[in-house]
């Protein structure tokens, strides 16, 4: 059968399956019509956020994970609030207006502190977007950070299919949690975003499917996906890595289905390939993400194995994306990056 990509929005879960599976005759195709609805809505623009990984400790222990609880070969680290606090100031001078604080699921740092942290930076930068990227917790909890001053929130939900979802994870966590999360923090008013690996391990094409349609439910703001990449030190150190050729369909189907969302290019995307994410903004994402951790904890926020960028001082990251970016045909503006829905 031939598949009418411009019908894409309609297509039933058969139709959807056979376009995720095609052969690579199509991906031109698809990417073309990617980068046509990009820039419908966001022109030439690629949004940046500056991403300070500030904690490695974690109560969970997802079976993907470098920073898992049980991997004691991992050194552990948290940053301090002044620490913190430094790394939005050089973000700020480096034209970010956007700063991700992103960890494991760290039980020191009680909601009283988040809150005190958020309020600081928010006090500080008025004309900036706080987003948090902590896990799970309560709605009291999320309610309490979005009123100290956090505006987003990042909450992947892994993979969408429940079967699936208990294969990645222990068994005291749960895809109905995840999802609950992920409709509070709507209810409370974040900018939302979730998203999922592509290859991780017993990932099928009706999971993709799942995905897209929770995705379509719950209409996100911000869809981070990014490839499978294995770690040494976890129960999946064997398992293959997502291809690069999935990653870049999956993200121009997304790009086509959810016109207006924010779509990183990822540093995992950047990590499988080379030109990774100079391919992903060129299959219809808008938004990369350069850290801003300082560089002594940088190797050891180390999710997967062979993580790049983890060497290199903030302002040499920046220059080196915004090389990347223009040489794939695209422009770094310096704002918050709204979402273009409204
Ligand atoms: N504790 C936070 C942050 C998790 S780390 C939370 O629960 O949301 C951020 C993301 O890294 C995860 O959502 C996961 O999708 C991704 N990740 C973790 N291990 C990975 C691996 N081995 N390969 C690729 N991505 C991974």
């Amino acid at each position: 059968m031939e598949l009418d990509i411009s019908r894409i929005k309609e297509f039933n879960d058969d139709e959807l399956k056979q376009l995720i599976e095609y052969d690579e005759s199509i991906n031109q195709d698809l990417i073309k019509a990617a980068d046509v609805v990009r820039r419908k809505y966001y022109d030439d623009k690629v949004f940046l956020r500056g991403l300070i990984e500030f904690t490695n400790y974690c109560r969970n222990d997802c079976y993907y994970c470098g920073i898992r609880c049980s991997n004691r070969n991992a050194t552990r680290y948290r940053l301090s609030k002044e620490e913190i606090l430094d790394a939005c100031e050089q973000g700020y001078e480096l034209g970010y207006r956007t700063f991700v604080l992103q960890g494991g699921e760290d039980v020191t740092f009680t909601d009283e502190k988040i809150c005190d942290i958020v309020s600081a930076i928010r006090s500080k930068y008025e004309d900036c977007a706080i987003t948090l990227s902590i896990g799970e917790k309560s709605k009291e909890s999320y309610k309490s950070y979005f009123d100290a001053g956090a505006n987003r929130y990042l909450l992947r939900h892994e993979t969408a299919d429940a079967s699936h979802y208990g294969k990645l994870h222990p068994e005291s966590m749960s895809l109905d949690n995840r999802k609950r999360c992920l409709y509070n923090l709507k209810e409370i008013g974040y900018q939302v975003g979730s998203g999922f690996m592509v290859g991780s391990p017993y990932q099928t094409t009706d999971s993709l499917v799942a995905d897209i349609r929770f995705l379509q439910d719950l209409e996100p703001d911000m869809i981070g996906i990014g490839p499978f990449i294995s770690h040494k030190d976890t129960p999946f150190r064997d398992k293959d890595n997502g291809s690069v050729e999935l990653i870049l369909r999956m993200i121009s189907i997304l790009r086509l289905m959810f016109p207006y969302v924010l779509l990183p290019s990822t540093t995992a995307l950047g990590t499988i390939s080379p030109t990774g994410r100079e391919l992903g903004l060129q299959a219809g994402a808008n938004v990369v993400m350069p850290n801003l951790t300082p560089v002594k904890y940088r190797t050891q926020y180390e999710l997967y194995d062979g993580k790049i960028c983890t060497g290199e001082e903030a302002a040499e990251c920046r220059g080196c994306l915004e090389k990347r970016i223009e040489s794939a045909g695209y422009r770094v503006v310096t704002d918050r990056g709204d979402v273009a829905k409204n």
